[in-house]
């Protein structure tokens, strides 16, 4: 079996890079255009907090959706879970992941999960603090505090580009108000989704992330920032709803929690092992990077990641 090494990164790059042409660039992102389509990089940070790179690993793009996982984690810690599922479900869901029609649903108005849209939008109306910018704040020191990276920040261009194209989002929450699900300030809600969405990171960032969530969530100073039942249920819920309605597919091919972006963007979190972080901007229509799926999945097979794996068990 391959070991990982940067040699070993440089190869799966070359592999997957030809699964860019089945995807599309995002042109609603400022300066994301077809130019970036063949971008691929990746960091890998082991449990040991040895680092891996390759490609292009040092591009900065938009959280988008992999803000969701952080939202997430700061509302079970704001409100817990009774609370927080009481806002928002934990099933998987087979639309699309800015889907309108699943929030009609005659037993429940609660969006299907925290992943798509609707479940982040409603994620963000927990999150606590006096106003959006306090809120935004507590959110980015959270970020800041699991990746040890101080000067993250949110970029000017991208929120407004955010606000700008939000009219789906817009509608989502309005429906969601019109229902009774969504009971704070809507517009609030939808302000502090968009900043959330327009934080800028780059492949280290991404796997710290996914290296937290491995680690039981461990800052890299050592400091427990969220409770182990907490970690438990943001895994969970990235296994089963954290590439859309790909998310089943994902689980069979790669086998831990995964988190994707429309920039792009993909947050692995290998239990025990490591955080993986992959850049990709290509996407197919269900959000999820062309290039970084197929090395995601490359990545879990060479290296037995996979957590069904019965390999692993047998090993253990
Ligand atoms: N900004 C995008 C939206 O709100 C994020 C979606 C995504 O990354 N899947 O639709």
């Amino acid at each position: 079996m391959p070991e990982l090494s940067t040699q070993f990164l440089n190869e799966a790059i070359e592999d997957s890079k030809p699964f860019a042409s089945q995807g599309q660039v995002n042109t609603t992102i400022p300066n994301f255009d077809d130019t970036m389509k063949d971008l691929l990089g990746i960091t890998i940070i082991t449990e040991n907090f040895d680092i891996y790179s390759a490609g292009d690993y040092n591009h900065i793009v938009p959280m988008q959706s992999t803000s969701k996982i952080i939202g997430l984690m700061l509302a079970l810690k704001d409100f817990g879970k009774d609370r927080v599922f009481q806002t928002v479900g934990m099933e998987p869901m087979g639309d699309f992941f800015n889907s309108i029609s699943s929030l009609e649903s005659p037993d429940t108005h609660k969006p299907f999960n925290p992943m798509i849209n609707a479940g982040a939008i409603s994620i963000a109306s927990l999150i606590k603090g006096q106003s959006v910018e306090k809120r935004f704040e507590r959110y980015l020191t959270f970020l800041r505090d699991i990746t040890e990276n101080d000067g993250l920040q949110m970029d000017e261009d991208v929120y407004k580009a955010e606000i700008a194209n939000g009219a789906r989002n817009r509608s989502l929450a309005y429906f969601m108000q019109s229902t009774g699900t969504l009971v704070t300030d809507v517009e609030e809600a939808l302000d502090l989704y968009f900043r959330m969405n327009s934080v800028m990171m780059c492949c280290n960032d991404f796997a710290r992330v996914g290296l937290f969530l491995a680690r039981g969530g461990v800052d890299p100073d050592g400091n427990k920032l969220i409770p182990d039942h907490h970690l438990r249920t943001v895994k969970a819920i990235m296994l089963t709803s954290g590439m859309y309605n790909a998310s089943g597919h994902f689980a069979v091919e790669v086998g831990f929690p995964c988190k994707s972006g429309v920039s792009g963007s993909i947050i692995g979190a290998v239990p025990g092992k490591m955080g993986i972080g992959v850049v990709a901007p290509a996407i197919d229509g269900r959000g999820n990077s062309t290039a970084g799926g197929a090395l995601i999945k490359k990545l879990s097979k060479d290296l037995n990641l996979n957590m069904f794996g019965i390999e692993n068990v047998i090993e253990g």
